[in-house]
């Protein structure tokens, strides 16, 4: 498909026809419960397949979790080869597109407006974690507007639900964080929507490191390639896609704080329990038969979305300062956000640690980067351990930086997120002697295997090893 053609999967739906075709996803037997089950079936089929519950226990609303599986899954919702998915996506920042308003009758979240508002009896949110503090809304898009600027920002949080109408709400310091400090200076709420069930494009768009003020919307527009389709929230102007299956409409309410978590975080140990930000819920507005979509925390569709996206404004980020680099990956058992591996075409010595400084800067998460020539698979565990074994040498092309701001999640780091940082240069001296010439046998990679192969091995092997 040529890079410029619209994404094919432009609502929740058309990707869960796709992914069922393909299959890749597994329907679960009605009647699991909400408390653990539900998350330890999504969790072993992961990556595999998505699940999908049509009847949970004690509801008729269906829950879909495991909606991105792969990192090819995210290249395969945008029409591109994996190889194209991080420039796809850097062109999306770039140049995001204007959102198209459409009215509430052309919006399908919006077909059904339910009145009395009991959050665990409308929906069928499920308990994860051992020691989660309760039942959260994991996959809740928050789209908020700033009351200064006026402008949109799209955000996943953590949402405990602490009664009928109202959640717990953890908030880093980012955009929505600054969105609720213009509107607690003046002592008023900050209206709200939270979207649930949206295709893989608009999640991912959720994720990305756009400057403040630059609504992840026309991101998601730009991902699609074409405007997104959204329409305004009921009871305020925040405009929120059309598509969704359900849309939650509230408001973070000033110089009110309440418990909130622990909760089970991205890392795989749990983000401590503290006195937050609450949201009161006034409206849910649903399709005909909504799907509810839940994130299993550190689960691969948790460590995707923010991988991809960070990956491709890392990408840009260094780019722009050191056109060396040529790729970029947050690998898997750095959970997509620690670990940075960094694919460079070394033309001047000592360039690489020039690169390793700008990816300490890049993002306050990254607490390792390792940083290796063009022939390494970056994708590969086993490929980038090679570099690191054989091109590296600890006295000399290591740095550790004492100090540096790094992620609170990280339980190593102090309780202030104050972390070291490791860069490792893994790349061939440019003055070697030819010893790091990489073997290979000739003809090996052009190898028609067919060419070679006995067709009639079965049969051959039960007359050379069988018993007779
Ligand atoms: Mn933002």
């Amino acid at each position: 498909m040529d890079r410029n053609d619209p994404a094919p999967y432009t609502d929740l739906r058309r990707w869960l026809r796709h992914l069922a075709r393909t299959n890749r996803l597994t329907v679960i037997k009605p009647g699991v419960p909400l408390r653990f089950t539900l998350a330890a079936i999504a969790k072993r089929l992961e990556g595999e397949s998505a699940s999908y519950f049509p009847g949970p226990e004690g509801h008729s609303m269906p829950v879909i979790a495991g909606v991105l599986g792969a990192r090819s899954w995210a290249a395969e919702a945008l029409g591109v080869a994996e190889s194209e998915l991080l420039s796809r996506f850097q062109q999306a920042l770039e140049k995001p597109l204007p959102l198209n308003e459409t009215s509430p009758d052309q919006a399908p979240c919006q077909e059904v407006v339910h009145q009395d508002i009991d959050l665990r009896r409308l929906l069928p949110i499920p308990t994860h974690h051992e020691h989660d503090a309760g039942d959260y809304i994991t996959a809740g898009l928050l789209i908020a507007r700033d009351p200064v600027s006026g402008k949109q920002n799209l955000s996943i949080h953590r949402l405990q639900i602490t009664a009928p109408d109202r959640m717990g709400i953890l908030i880093l310091p980012r955009h929505l964080n600054a969105f609720f400090g213009n509107a607690e200076a003046s002592n008023v709420p900050l209206p709200i929507s939270i979207v649930i069930g949206v295709d893989p494009l608009i999640l991912l768009a959720s994720q990305a490191m756009a400057p403040l003020g630059q609504d992840e919307l026309e991101i998601a527009g730009a991902l699609h390639g074409r405007a997104l389709d959204v329409v305004r929230s009921r009871a305020s102007d925040i405009l929120v896609p059309a598509s969704a299956e359900i849309v939650i409409e509230g408001e973070i309410l000033p110089e009110v704080r309440e418990m909130e978590g622990p909760f089970g975080e991205f890392p795989r140990y749990y983000g401590p329990g503290g006195m937050r930000q609450v949201v009161k819920v006034n409206a849910v507005t649903t399709r005909h038969n909504p799907i509810y979509h839940t994130i299993v925390a550190a689960g691969w569709e948790n460590l995707l979305l923010g991988g991809i996206a960070r990956e491709a404004s890392i990408l840009s980020h260094l780019q722009n300062v050191l056109p060396a680099v040529q790729d970029v990956h947050l690998t898997p058992g750095g959970q997509c956000r620690y670990h940075l591996c960094i694919k460079v075409r070394k033309s001047e010595e000592g360039e690489p640690k020039n690169v390793i400084m700008a990816a300490f800067g890049s993002h306050y998460d990254i607490k390792q980067v390792i940083v290796v020539d063009e022939d390494v698979d970056i994708h590969d565990p086993r490929s980038i351990e090679w570099a690191v074994a054989t091109r590296f040498q600890a006295d000399q092309d290591l740095i550790v930086v004492s100090g540096g701001h790094g992620s609170k999640l990280d339980p190593s780091s102090s309780t202030k997120g104050v972390s070291a940082k490791l860069g490792i240069d893994a790349t061939i001296p440019l003055d070697n002697n030819g010893e790091y010439s990489v073997m290979r046998i000739p003809g090996e990679d052009e190898l028609d295997l067919d060419h070679w192969r006995c067709q009639t091995a079965e049969h051959w092997a039960e007359e050379a090893f069988g018993e007779s």
